[in-house]
């Protein structure tokens, strides 16, 4: 028998975010049940909310940094128990054949992973929804075990916040000697710091913000750059290994190449609704070059996760109620977050 949930929810692109009650499969065999505790609030979830990455799914339920206690498992779950704290990334499913699942990159799913919410289940009918909600079911494959050492609501942007910057820095092989400019300090922009400060290398901060330095400086960057500042930027010009951008509106690309020595290359993890323009002559003469990637597999999360507990490392949160998403989402778009919202799930009880 399904069971009810309460949620927060938007019922189209202009409209705000407000209560909304749904139901939950009850598990099946290879499913956990999780009480969700804590929500972290994405820039994708506005991107998505908002249909501004085209026409979304309504009502949405948005949500895909979930940490929370497993409640209840199917009779066949071995990976997870009753009790255990647990963590839920930005898909739930995939197909587990094609090549891409089989490497572990099930993110990259070739017919299309089943997203944590503004998709459809396996069933090609059923609509998912996201962590903005008191539980959630998920198959035991695509739940991910925390470390007892970690701040539960530090724990629930690593889920998105974490692997999304973990994935390109450990696949580009970021390490001690390397110089690393991190572009735009939000959510994703001050794991990128911590995490790439942990890998070794020297962190440059590049912010349009300036009351962001001392953050830069606490979070593990060494040096901080104000992108507007063009005397700094040139003087900044070929001296970067890695330039991870994460910011979330259209911007420059051309001007960020230029600060990458010969043969740097551009991490791009941030997704501007607009297209945006490249010089070629920026990555040609210098064989720089540009990849782009998205969140990371199952268990690179899991090896992230341990990472982080190993060192420690949370997210900079601040805890929020339900009823203050639409406040939250305002005040992202205005870089106004240090650095990632918090949503306390039991709110939504009350
Ligand atoms: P966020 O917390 O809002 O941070 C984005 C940062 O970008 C801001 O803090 C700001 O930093 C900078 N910024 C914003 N508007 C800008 C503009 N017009 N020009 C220059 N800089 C600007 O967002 P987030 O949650 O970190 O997400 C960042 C982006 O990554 C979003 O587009 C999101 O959808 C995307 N994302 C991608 C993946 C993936 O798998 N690739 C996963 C998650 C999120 P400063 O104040 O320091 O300048
Ligand atoms: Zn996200
Ligand atoms: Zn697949």
């Amino acid at each position: 028998m399904p069971f009810p949930v309460k949620g927060i929810a938007t019922q189209g692109a202009t409209e705000k975010l407000g209560a909304f009650d749904f139901e939950r499969r009850d598990p099946n065999e290879d499913d956990v049940h999780i009480e969700i505790t804590y929500a972290g609030i994405c820039h994708s979830d506005i991107h998505s909310a908002r249909s501004e990455w085209g026409p979304a799914m309504y009502p949405m339920v948005p949500g895909h940094e979930i940490v929370g206690r497993v409640k209840a498992v199917g009779g066949k779950v071995s990976k997870h128990k009753v009790g255990d704290l647990v963590g839920v990334g930005c898909f739930v499913d995939s197909c587990r054949e094609c090549q891409y699942c089989k490497e572990g990159e099930e993110q990259y799913c070739a017919p299309g992973c089943t997203m944590t919410y503004n998709s459809l289940e396996r069933d090609g009918k059923t609509p998912t929804f996201g962590g903005y909600s008191t539980d959630i079911v998920v198959k035991e494959d695509y739940v991910v075990g925390v470390p007892a050492n970690l701040d539960e609501k530090g724990v629930a942007p690593l889920l998105c916040a974490g692997i999304t910057t973990y994935h390109p820095l450990k696949k580009a092989g970021v390490t001690k000697g390397h110089k690393l400019a991190v572009v735009g300090l939000g959510g994703l922009g001050h794991m990128a710091v911590k995490i790439g400060a942990a890998f070794g290398a020297e962190v440059t901060v590049l912010s349009r913000t300036a009351g962001k330095e001392a953050d830069a400086a606490r979070l593990g960057a060494s040096h901080f750059l104000i992108t507007t500042d063009d005397a700094a930027m040139a003087k900044a010009a070929m001296t970067f290994d890695f330039v991870l951008d994460t910011v979330s509106a259209k911007h420059d690309y051309s001007q960020l190449l230029g600060l990458l020595k010969t043969r740097g290359q551009m991490l791009v993890v941030g997704a501007p609704p607009e297209p945006v323009d490249v010089s070629a002559f920026m990555l040609l003469f210098k064989g720089r070059s540009i990849s782009g990637s998205l969140i990371g597999g199952i268990a690179e999360t899991q090896e992230m996760l341990d990472f982080c507990g190993k060192h420690n490392i949370v997210s900079d949160v601040e805890v929020i109620k339900g009823d203050y998403v639409n406040e939250a989402y305002e005040r992202m778009l205005k870089s106004d977050v240090k650095y990632r919202f918090v949503i306390d799930i039991a709110s939504l009880k009350q």
